[in-house]
């Protein structure tokens, strides 16, 4: 059984529609993935009416939160969630608010790399974005189909890190309310690439601790940006605090390099957040 628990489609920030992902999934010889698009759940409906026969798909999400830092800014972090009640009144509300931050936060971004000499505007990632919650990767894709940048990544590279004067953070939710949530909602809780060092600062040991004592259920430790070190110390630190360790590979269709199914997740581990959810039911035959 090969197992993908982290995807996106075109309904946040990758490039394959719901449709195109499930059969990307099914070309790759995948048997379950999880759609977890950043603070939405719009490609739900079109997952489970799509669906090819003999895949198993797991509703999802990918939350915006943040961790705070005593006496210093914020660390962001991303918490998946599976298999909740999307009607759930206060975690839709959450997702809500998430999305509309990002408009105000992506307008603002704009605004400042316009000021720089950049020539993108609002309406052209508007427009590239389509309706989905705006992220820096359609503005990565603004500056690329401007000329300021040969891929999305060298974009990133150029204009839109952390620590770019160009960057602007979002309203993003406190983490530990996040898996709070989720929990609420019925759904389970796995903490996404905990150690993407690549993306910025990441939380220490001592925050998994705690998260775990508010209910997290789970690590994402084989993903793209973790390395085989890393790798190794969170699985040590899921051992201690009870946790799962899942494995999925963060596809953004050509957003990024990593192919669908590039990591995966041991079946029983599924089994697992099967069995701990009781806000919905995966799609399958
Ligand atoms: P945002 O949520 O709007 O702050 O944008 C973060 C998203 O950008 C994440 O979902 C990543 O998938 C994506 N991202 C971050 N760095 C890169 C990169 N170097 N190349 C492509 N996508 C990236
Ligand atoms: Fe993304
Ligand atoms: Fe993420
Ligand atoms: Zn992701």
């Amino acid at each position: 059984m090969r197992i993908d628990l982290h995807t996106h489609s075109v309904r946040s920030d990758g490039t394959d529609s719901p449709a195109q992902l499930m059969a990307a999934a099914v070309a790759a010889g995948l048997d379950v993935i999880a759609l977890t698009d950043h603070d939405t759940t719009a490609g739900w409906d079109e997952l489970e009416a799509g669906r090819p026969r003999g895949l198993t798909v797991v509703p999802g999400v990918e939350l915006s939160c943040t961790s705070p830092v005593p006496g210093g800014q914020a660390i962001g972090v991303h918490l998946l969630g599976y298999l909740f009640d999307r009607g759930h009144p206060a975690f839709r509300a959450e997702r809500l608010r998430l999305r509309e931050s990002r408009q105000g936060r992506a307008e603002e971004m704009v605004a400042r790399m316009r000021a720089a000499g950049l020539p993108i505007d609002w309406e052209q990632v508007r427009a590239i974005a389509a309706g989905a919650p705006v992220g820096r990767p359609h503005l990565a894709l603004a500056l690329v189909q401007a000329g300021r940048a040969a891929t999305v990544d060298e974009a990133f590279r150029r204009y839109l890190h952390h620590g770019s004067p160009s960057y602007v953070r979002k309203a993003d939710g406190d983490v530990t309310d996040g898996v709070r949530l989720i929990r609420a909602a019925g759904g389970v809780p796995v903490l996404a690439h905990p150690l993407a060092r690549r993306r910025g600062r990441v939380v220490h040991d001592n925050v998994l601790a705690d998260l775990a004592a508010a209910g997290l259920t789970g690590l994402e430790v084989d993903h793209p940006d973790h390395n085989p070190e890393d790798r190794q110390h969170l699985r040590g630190v899921a051992g201690e605090l009870g946790l799962l360790c899942t494995g999925s590979s963060d596809y953004h269709g050509t957003n990024k390099k990593t192919p669908i199914g590039a990591e995966g997740t041991d079946p029983a581990v599924l089994e697992a957040i099967l069995g701990l959810s009781t806000g919905t039911q995966a799609y399958a035959d």
